[in-house]
C-alpha cells in the first residue's frame, strides 16, 4: 500500500478493492515504527480517524457517493484550526490552544471524506527555514536523519516522505511549501494569493500566506487543489471564480502544454550549488527534448527580494502577533504583579528566540520615522519585483529555477546565523512578493543521496498550466517514485 500515490489509493479505496480503514491503520502502524525518530507530527488522531475510516467504507458498501478524497489519510499543518485537538503553530504560547472553528480548508478536506491522521510541526509561527525553530518538538530529515526537512512545513514534507500520510498541507509565506518538498524529495505548490482560502490559517504574514498541498506526485497535487481552491466569503483576500474561473485541474493534466516556452536565469542558477545546477540544467534538458523553446531572461531586482520580504513580512508579523496578550489567547503567565505583567511576561515566556527576533525587526520597521525608510521602501521594491514577473511573463509560459541554493542542511548549521538561514530563500522569496503560483518538483539527487528540488513558476492563477509543465517532466522520469529507506 505504501508504493501507491494518493490518487491510485483513493481510486482503489472508492472502488472497493482496498478499505479505507486498512489504509489507515496501515498509517498509524508506520507511524507508530518510525514517527519517534521523524517527530513529523504534533498531534495524532488516530481513534478518530479510524471512526472516520469505517464510515467512509461503509458509505462506500452501500453504494452512497463519496468525496473526492475518500477515506484518504492526509496531515495537515499544526497553523491551520481544527476544532478537533490542539492548534499550536509550534509554540509554547498556543500549546494548549483548542480552535473554536475550523479553518476553511479543514472544513473542505473533511466534507470531501478525507481522514485527518495528525498535525504536523513547523517552525514556531512558520518562521523559518528548517523547522528547527519549532518550539514543542524535532524534525529530522528522512533521507538523512542528522539533516533538516527544511521549513517551515517540515513536518508535512518529512510526514509524507516517510510514509505517514498519503498527502498533506502546509502553508506558504516565503518558501516554506517548496523547500520542505525540496528537501525531502516530494512535490509542493504554493498556489497563487487569494486561491485557497486563509481563513482560520493563522496569520504569519497575511499578504504573503498561502496555504497549498503537499503531495508524492504533481497529479495528487491536482487532486488536493480540486478540493482546496476557490473563493471563500469568509477571507476578504480570496479571489471570486469570475475574476479568476476555476478549473477541474486533473482534467488536461496529461496534456502537454503545446509550443512550451520556459524562462531561465542563468545568472540566478549559477548561485546554486554545483550538483543542485547539474540536476536542473538535467531537467531543463529533459523539457527541451520534448520540445520546448528554453528563453533568457533578467529579473533586474530579482537580488532585493530577501530584504524586501524580511521587512514586509515582519512588519506584518509583528503586528498579526500582538493578539498573543496573554488575554485572549493561549499561555499566560503565571502571578503577574500587574496587568502590563500579564503581557510582557506571557509573551516573553511564551515566544521562541526567532519570533521575539522578528517581532522587534517589525516593530521597527513600522515605527514612526523608520516606516518610509524601511516598510514603505520595501513595499516600493516588491512592486518592482511584481512588475519584473508580468513582463518576463510577456515572453514566456513560466520560469524554471532552483527551489534552494543546496540540498539539506545538517540540524544546527544555520541556527546561530539568522542570515545565512534566510538564504536559503533566495530562489522562492520573490514569488510571495509577486503573489504567483510556484511548485517544486524532485528532480534529483546529490552524491550523499539527497533530494534536489526543481522549482517551476507561472503566471498569477496560471495553476492549471503550471500542474500540466511540472506532469510534462514527471511522466518523463521516476525520481518521485524513490523513498527513504527509514527503519524504525
Ligand atoms: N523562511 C521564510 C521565513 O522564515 C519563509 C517561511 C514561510 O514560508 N512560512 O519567513
Amino acid at each position: 500500500m505504501n508504493q501507491l500515490s494518493a490518487k491510485e489509493l483513493r481510486d482503489k479505496i472508492k472502488a472497493g478493492e482496498i478499505k479505507s480503514v486498512e489504509a489507515t491503520k496501515a498509517v498509524f502502524e508506520r507511524i507508530a515504527k518510525v514517527e519517534p525518530t521523524v517527530g513529523a507530527y504534533i498531534s495524532i488522531f488516530e481513534e478518530q480517524a479510524l471512526a472516520k475510516a469505517a464510515q467512509v467504507d461503509k458509505r462506500i458498501a452501500g453504494g452512497e457517493k463519496v468525496g473526492e478524497l475518500a477515506g484518504l489519510p492526509v496531515a495537515v499543518k499544526d497553523n491551520m484550526c481544527t476544532t478537533f485537538g490542539t492548534t499550536t503553530c509550534a509554540s509554547k504560547i498556543l500549546a494548549n490552544f483548542h480552535a473554536p472553528y475550523n479553518a476553511t480548508v479543514v472544513e473542505k478536506l473533511l466534507s470531501s471524506d478525507a481522514i485527518i491522521a495528525g498535525k504536523t510541526n513547523l517552525d514556531e509561527f512558520a518562521m523559518g527555514s528548517s523547522t528547527e525553530n519549532s518550539g514543542l518538538k524535532r524534525t529530522v530529515n528522512p533521507w538523512d536523519i542528522e539533516r533538516v526537512p527544511g521549513g517551515s512545513s517540515g513536518g508535512s514534507a518529512a510526514g509524507l516522505a516517510a510514509g505517514l500520510c498519503f498527502a498533506a498541507l502546509g502553508s506558504d509565506t516565503g518558501g516554506s511549501i517548496r523547500l520542505p518538498a525540496s528537501f525531502c524529495g516530494v512535490v509542493g505548490l504554493k498556489p497563487t494569493y487569494g486561491r485557497v482560502s486563509r481563513y482560520g490559517l493563522v496569520a504569519y504574514g497575511s499578504s504573503l500566506d498561502q496555504i497549498g498541498p503537499v503531495t508524492q506526485t504533481v497529479e495528487d497535487c491536482a487532486l488536493m487543489m480540486n478540493v482546496i481552491a476557490g473563493y471563500d466569503p469568509a477571507d476578504s483576500t480570496s479571489v471570486d471564480e469570475k475574476t479568476a474561473p476555476l478549473c477541474d485541474y486533473l482534467a488536461k493534466l496529461d496534456e502537454p502544454v503545446k509550443g512550451l516556452k520556459i524562462g531561465i536565469a542563468p545568472k540566478f542558477n549559477a548561485g546554486a550549488d554545483e550538483q543542485v545546477r547539474k540536476a536542473i540544467d538535467e531537467a531543463i534538458n529533459t523539457y527541451r527534448n520534448l520540445g520546448a523553446a528554453i528563453i533568457e531572461i533578467d529579473m533586474p531586482h530579482f537580488d532585493y527580494a530577501i530584504a524586501a520580504y524580511y521587512m514586509v513580512a515582519t512588519a506584518e508579523a509583528s503586528s498579526n502577533l500582538s493578539r498573543y496578550d496573554g488575554v485572549h489567547y493561549g499561555h499566560r503567565t503565571r502571578n503577574p504583579n500587574d496587568y502590563i505583567e500579564v503581557y510582557t511576561k506571557s509573551r516573553a515566556e511564551g515566544f521562541g528566540k526567532e519570533v521575539k527576533r522578528r517581532i522587534m525587526l517589525g516593530t521597527y520597521a513600522l515605527s514612526s520615522g523608520y516606516y518610509d525608510a524601511y516598510y514603505l521602501k520595501a513595499l516600493k521594491v516588491r512592486n518592482l519585483i511584481r512588475g519584473d514577473f508580468v513582463s518576463v511573463f510577456e515572453k514566456c509560459d513560466c520560469i524554471m529555477m532552483p527551489v534552494s541554493p543546496t540540498t539539506a542542511f545538517k540540524m544546527g548549521e544555520k541556527l546561530d546565523d539568522p542570515l545565512k538561514m534566510y538564504l536559503s530563500d533566495i530562489y522562492t522569496i520573490a514569488v510571495n512578493l509577486a503573489g504567483i503560483p510556484g511548485i517544486s518538483i524532485p528532480c534529483g539527487f546529490d552524491d550523499k543521496n539527497l533530494p534536489i528540488g526543481l522549482q517551476i513558476l507561472a503566471p498569477a492563477f496560471g495553476e492549471e498550466n503550471l500542474l500540466r509543465i511540472a506532469r510534462m517532466y514527471e511522466k518523463q522520469t521516476d525520481w518521485h517514485r524513490k523513498r527513504p529507506n527509514l527503519n524504525g
